[in-house]
């Protein structure tokens, strides 16, 4: 994930704060700053043995990418996010993952990146256990 990522608006709070509930927020918290159990960030934390292949479906690496964006064990929650980023001209990518909006997103456009992605994200964090 991007580094810019992390501060997408110096000075302001970032939106995962002030949109997401108790259960989303310390996901996407953990997802922004790399610290997450998939298995690019454990890499990044140098730690020993870390299988990096995604433990959903084992046919690639463990990333936020692919986790998010690419893997089959994950398909009708991406779609469903799909489906209602789309309808407010948005679209589903790592940065909507990490709750970051376009600039030009409105105050409504982002309440529901927020509501679209938090299923998805919530079902990751259920059988990733992130
Ligand atoms: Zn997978």
């Amino acid at each position: 994930m991007a580094r810019s990522l992390l501060c997408a608006t110096a000075g302001q709070p970032a939106g995962y704060l002030r949109y997401d509930g108790v259960a989303c927020a310390p996901v996407r918290a953990r997802l922004r700053l790399c610290t997450s159990r998939l298995a690019e960030h454990r890499l990044l934390r140098h730690e020993a043995g870390v299988d990096d292949r995604c433990r959903a479906c084992g046919a690639a690496g463990e990333t936020v990418q692919h986790v998010f964006l690419e893997c089959a064990a994950f398909d009708a929650a991406r779609s469903a996010a799909r489906t209602a980023l789309r309808a407010v001209a948005l679209d589903l990518d790592v940065a909507a993952i990490a709750g970051v909006a376009p600039d030009s997103a409105a105050d409504w456009q982002r309440a529901v990146l927020h509501d679209a992605t938090a299923t998805l994200t919530l079902a990751v964090r259920a059988r990733m256990r992130l």
